[in-house]
């Protein structure tokens, strides 16, 4: 992004590190966190199905059910001739002779999957600043910050997190691109963790099948198959201009991709909920080379909340302490902003705290974003609503907050236009994303937006 280009942590995209993050057969694995007595056996998770009866589709089955030969998609009918539902409710079944060639059938449960992939989710966003959902068990981080060896150490940390937090394995590819990383996270599944540096790209390309491409069907593979193109590394050394003939833009998209070339950037769908810019640094307790970099950083994120017209209402600091110990810090305004120095005041004095911590990493992020006030907005406006909020309501229920929830420590009015702050300190059991605040979600905007 050009207005980036001459700051911090605004990496050039050959210098990216991705991952790409793919829960094994999930639907199966949170069947497994109910019914552990499910591990190890065949289990088929169906959409549309009803325990007991043969309609619907297969949604997932685990690698066991995969070796009786049922596969995503199956009609539940299909799959029964392949593998017989176990007679669960007679527990002298189990010992039948044929208990060994059948298995287990379930409903999906979606409700369940979402509790249990939000918890995935918290952490991979405690991973990762920015990071891209793409379905319920699937996401890209953007590990451009933690380097290369770093990013073999988060994702093994990740990995090990969701393992024994929530229960479930991940499997991880790494790589300087998102189409790359995507196939790196496939390559050792189930249980995988594939790291593909720049220098490597094209050797682990190379013998890929066109099928594991982004974008090519059984259509597609067929066609190139026909021209004797097999492989991702016969793609890379076809004749784009022919590709392209053949399969329009998608044809010169392939070559490219099969050449390891894909400049995307990781972006979070949908408007972004804030906007962070974090930076790793050589493990320093010095308080200059941090104050510097968290000028950087706080002029980085200005300015692209102004590119986007975005006003915020919280301003945030990340402290990352090595190995892997977050602290955030963040405060609130009573009304949204768009003020570079204020980015850079509050930052600055939440980092005072952090004045003797040897750090390793360091963020700066304005959330509570209102796009919808950018044009109207002026200081006479929130200095306004800043005064109003002080007399009114939603001021005094954070005032009567009850006792049991935690109290902004130093919650003040500060001298520019009446904002309120207070510190918070969200560990690992608060919101995975560090935008929600202890000493705002009383505030009722702030409640909506979780
Ligand atoms: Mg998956």
């Amino acid at each position: 992004m050009p207005e980036r280009a001459e700051l911090p942590g605004a990496p050039e995209p050959e210098d990216r590190v991705v991952a790409h993050v793919d829960m094994d057969c999930f639907y199966a694995a949170c069947e497994r966190l109910r019914e552990p007595e499910l591990e190890g056996e065949p289990v088929v998770v169906g959409m549309g199905y009803e325990p007991g009866d043969t309609i619907g589709a297969v949604a997932t089955a685990s690698y066991e059910a995969r070796e009786f030969g049922v596969e995503s998609a199956m009609p539940i009918e299909q799959a029964l001739e392949r593998l017989p539902r176990r007679a669960e409710a007679d527990p002298e079944a189990e010992d039948a002779p044929d208990s060994d060639e059948s298995g287990f059938y379930r409903p999906v449960d979606m409700t369940f999957y979402e509790e249990t992939a939000a918890e995935v989710k918290a952490i991979l966003h405690e991973a990762a600043e920015t990071v891209r959902e793409v379905s319920i068990d699937e996401a890209y981080l953007d590990l451009t910050p933690e380097g290369w060896d770093g990013a073999r150490e988060a994702v093994e940390h990740l990995r090990e997190r969701i393992r024994e937090e929530v229960g479930v394995v991940a499997s991880v590819g790494v790589a300087p691109n998102m189409s790359t990383a995507k196939i790196a996270s496939d390559h050792d599944k189930p249980d995988g963790l594939v790291v593909v540096r720049p220098d490597a790209v094209s050797e682990f390309l190379a013998p890929i099948p066109v099928d594991d491409l982004h974008g090519v069907g059984p259509v597609t593979a067929r066609t190139l198959r026909e021209r004797g193109i097999e492989t991702a590394g016969d793609v890379a050394e076809a004749d784009p201009v022919e590709l392209e003939r053949e399969f329009g833009e998608r044809g010169r998209e392939l070559y490219d991709r099969a050449r390891g070339r894909d400049d995307r950037a990781v972006e979070p769908r949908g408007r972004p909920k804030s906007l962070s810019s974090e930076s790793a640094l050589e493990a320093t307790d010095d308080p200059e080379t941090k104050r510097d970099l968290v000028r950087s950083l706080a002029a980085d994120v200005s300015e692209r909340a102004r590119a986007k017209d975005a006003l915020y209402r919280t301003i945030g600091i990340k402290v990352v302490q090595p190995p892997f110990d977050v602290n955030t810090r963040a405060r609130s305004l009573s009304g949204p902003v768009d003020d570079h120095d204020l980015v850079e005041a509050v930052a600055l004095d939440l980092l005072d705290e952090f004045d003797d911590a040897e750090v390793r990493k360091l963020g700066v992020r304005v959330s509570n974003l209102d796009f919808t006030a950018a044009e109207q907005a002026t200081i006479d406006s929130w200095d306004g609503a800043g005064t109003a909020a002080r007399g009114q309501p939603d001021q005094s229920e954070a005032a009567d907050a009850s006792p049991d929830e935690e109290v902004p420590t130093e919650a003040e009015q500060a001298t520019i236009g009446g904002w309120e702050h207070g510190t918070a300190d969200d560990g690992a059991e608060e919101d995975s994303a560090w935008h929600v605040r202890r000493g705002q979600t009383r505030l009722p905007e702030f409640a909506e937006e979780e």
